[in-house]
């Protein structure tokens, strides 16, 4: 079912060449990051050094993984590639649909009938083109792709920011939008700023209540959540080598919530372990061979001030547990410090639930420290105060569990299991009377606790801890309460303390499932159909996009001038548009809606040129294309930043936008403007900005002269007859002249792969 042997034997074989080249071109010893990235560069061989920070270099990741929620419209562009199969080894996870409620059996069941189509869909698409299918119930993207796909020294890239928990087995995995994907799987290279690198030395020994989960939220604390902006963070030291390699990956997981690019840790004996209790020998004794090159040298880690961009030192031996939150995973808080903290900021102390699992926190060493605590229960005649929750991150994992006694525990204290998916995390939890908007106090073992992220309620404080730590809190159901120092009063009126969590790394009898829910892929799937319903609201199969016909864009209407800041969620809505974005056309009633409209500072408003009329932009737009009229959508600084998400250039495509026209561009969305076949330009000039008006026609005067380094001229006819000639500057270059005039890039993937 599982990993590719041959491809891991062939990414270790170029291994060590390319890292000795490299060693010798940058003239230094490696830090880990370098050297797996060296090793998958497009080129290959590397012919020379690339500066932190700086140059944009293509690579070659290993794979692709998918969660449910991305994966429709990177596989429905996929389709469109003219593929008969993915070029790397592909999979996707149903995690994400699955909304927790009742318990596993009942909530899966209602997810299966809700989401259906979706689920069918993926499957069938996975299924045709060679992808690795895991069913909704077999667990959450992370947890199964450290389970089976990761190896130490690989790189990947999933469509979840969460992807970098493989980084817990050496990887250098890396969380993408939907576009990225489909390049990488369509066998295109895969472009990344060559990232800046952050070194923690990790000294001293984890014990008693301290757990991997306090090692990131304490680095959250040091670097906040920018602070990893454009970096790599590798973890090194004896302290990193002491930890279980499900620790690292809670590390690497959490990276996330300080915006790294990724995180990872050096191979290590207890990734051996890790790799052989997972079915997976063959890859430690493949790893074990060129050890040392799937770690950062000696002396980099010895002088880490010479060779990372910043170091940052923990002693674990003196790490207290950690306490992050509310709303923001950097507010760290030490558990001796909660209570004055929690009753000067009026944090209410009250628990009302405990909620440990996720992709973040569900290993088996996780779960079985969690359940030493939960036996303590009975056996020291404590009652649980707080409800508690558990998310299994994968049923390989949740089979165990259950084998191994530790479920039976948990029901002793009244847990609800949930099913193996990410529920609460992603507030696809029904909880009950969250819609009253109490304030509130959680506590999980997640790792994202903004507004609303678990249960929509803007007044539950989320507070994120080790699982142990919330175990013991969900018991105590107070926040002040500090397992390390206080005790509890029992049924039988007796002060009791709860003695320090234990579990084991790894399942002693090894891990047993009976189904772990994978789908292989059919062998030849060019017989296999896929079938989406013309009726289904939430899926859409995608038409190619036209090709450009070659004559300068004439009479286009302004659709809308966007004031201020135009980020990814203004273009394309998240929320309740969530469930469309299968679904092209149904989305695209969502375009532009947040963004604020220049001439009358209201969203979502802009004057219709053809009735004079006030409307949704939404409908303007579809106006206009009824009408066959192109139109622009003109932009201040750094528009369509955050979220990598395609939507907003695919909206914009779909409805028959042709330009973009703005003061500058974020970079990933000026490049998925320039996938989806969109004119991407800026203004030469920004004080251009200012001569635009509400009622203009816009004409292209020199796009048939579309050329690298040449800027594109536009006249701007206003309302009284005079017009205003303004140049607009791009960054295509030839290839991606290409993709514009081909209609889109996967046009041209397609074309090629029909010549
Ligand atoms: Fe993302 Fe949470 Fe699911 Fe992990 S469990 S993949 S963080 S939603």
């Amino acid at each position: 079912m599982a990993f590719d042997i041959e491809m891991i034997k062939n990414v270790y074989a170029n291994m060590t060449a390319r890292v000795d080249k490299a060693r010798e071109i940058v003239g230094r010893p490696l830090t880990l990051t370098e050297k797996i990235l060296y090793n998958h560069l497009w080129e290959g061989t590397p012919s020379k050094a690339f500066t932190r920070g700086k140059d944009y270099v293509d690579f070659a990741p290993d794979r692709v993984a998918c969660q449910d929620a991305t994966a429709q419209m990177a596989l429905l562009q996929f389709m469109h590639a003219g593929k008969a199969k993915v070029a790397v080894p592909t999979t996707v996870h149903c995690d994400h649909l699955i909304q927790a409620k009742v318990d596993a059996v009942t909530d899966l069941a209602r997810a299966k009938t809700q989401s259906n189509e979706v689920f069918d869909f993926l499957s069938s698409v996975s299924n045709k083109y060679g992808i690795g299918f895991w069913k909704p119930g077999a667990g959450i993207i992370h947890q199964v792709v450290l389970e089976n796909y990761a190896f130490p020294g690989g790189m990947m890239i999933g469509t979840d920011s969460h992807t970098v928990n493989a980084g817990g087995l050496g990887m250098v995995a890396i969380g993408v939008g939907g576009a990225d994907a489909v390049d990488v799987m369509s066998g295109m290279a895969w472009e990344l700023k060559f990232p800046k690198l952050i070194g923690v030395k990790l000294t001293g020994k984890l014990s008693g209540w301290t757990a991997p989960k306090d090692v990131i939220l304490k680095v959250a604390g040091i670097l906040t959540v920018k602070g990893g902006t454009g970096a790599i963070v590798e973890y090194f030291g004896e302290g990193a080598e002491a930890m279980s390699c499900t620790g690292k990956g809670t590390i690497c997981n959490m990276g996330a919530e300080i915006g790294a690019t990724t995180s990872t840790f050096g191979y290590d004996a207890s990734m051996d372990r890790y790799l052989r209790s997972t079915d997976r020998a063959d890859i430690a004794d493949e790893a074990n061979k060129i050890a040392s090159y799937l770690t950062g040298d000696a002396e980099v880690y010895a002088n880490p001030e010479q060779y990372f961009d910043q170091v940052i030192e923990i002693n674990l031996s003196e790490l207290e547990p950690y306490l992050n939150g509310p709303f923001t995973p950097d507010l760290a808080t030490p558990i001796s410090r909660m209570k004055e903290e929690a009753i000067k900021n009026d944090w209410p102390l009250k628990i009302e639930y405990g909620l440990i699992g996720s992709c973040t926190n569900s290993s088996y060493e996780d779960i079985s420290r969690a359940a030493s605590l939960a036996k303590q229960v009975a056996d020291k005649k404590l009652k649980t105060k707080s409800n508690f929750t558990i998310t299994p991150g994968s049923e390989l994992v949740r089979y165990t569990i259950e084998r191994d006694g530790f479920i039976d525990t948990f029901d002793k204290i009244g847990a609800t299991v949930f099913a193996n998916a990410c529920g609460p995390c992603i507030g696809m939890w029904d909880r009950e009377g969250a819609e009253k908007e109490e304030r509130n106090t959680i506590v999980h073992s997640f790792n994202r606790n903004f507004s609303k992220r678990a249960d929509g309620n803007p007044n539950t404080l989320a507070f994120v801890g080790s699982p142990e730590l919330v175990t013991a809190l969900a018991i105590a159901g107070d926040l002040s309460f500090n397992p390390l120092t206080d005790t509890l009063i029992n049924e039988d009126g007796e002060e009791v303390k709860l003695d320090e969590p234990t579990g084991n790394e790894l399942p002693p009898r090894g891990f047993a499932v009976e189904d772990a829910g994978f789908q292989a892929p059919a062998l030849d799937g060019s017989g296999v159909s896929v079938v989406v319903s013309p009726t289904s609201e939430r899926l859409q199969l995608l038409a190619p996009f036209e090709p450009w016909d070659g004559r300068n864009i004439t009479n286009a209407k302004l659709l809308i001038k966007a004031f201020g800041k135009c980020t990814t969620d203004h273009i394309s809505m998240a929320g309740p548009w969530l469930r469309f974005r299968g679904h092209l056309d149904n989305i695209s009633n969502n375009m532009l809606i947040g963004a604020i409209n220049a001439f009358n500072q209201k969203a979502n408003s802009v004057k219709n040129q053809l009735t004079g009329a006030y409307e949704a932009v939404p409908a303007v737009q579809r106006a206009y294309k009824a009408a066959g009229i192109p139109s622009i959508v003109v932009g201040d600084h750094n528009y369509g930043e955050g979220s990598s998400r395609e939507h907003a250039a695919m909206e914009p495509r779909f409805l028959g936008v042709k330009a973009v026209l703005v003061k500058s561009f974020a970079r990933i969305h000026e490049t998925n403007l320039k996938k989806q076949g969109m004119l991407a330009l800026t203004f030469a000039n920004e004080a251009d900005y200012d001569k635009i008006q509400e009622n203009d026609t816009i004409n292209f005067t020199n796009l048939t002269e579309f050329a690298p380094g040449v800027p594109l001229t536009l006249e701007f006819t206003h309302e009284d007859g005079s017009v205003d000639v303004i140049l607009a500057n791009h960054t295509y270059n030839e290839g991606q002249i290409g993709w514009f005039v081909a209609g889109s890039a996967l046009n041209l993937i397609a074309k090629a792969g029909n010549a």
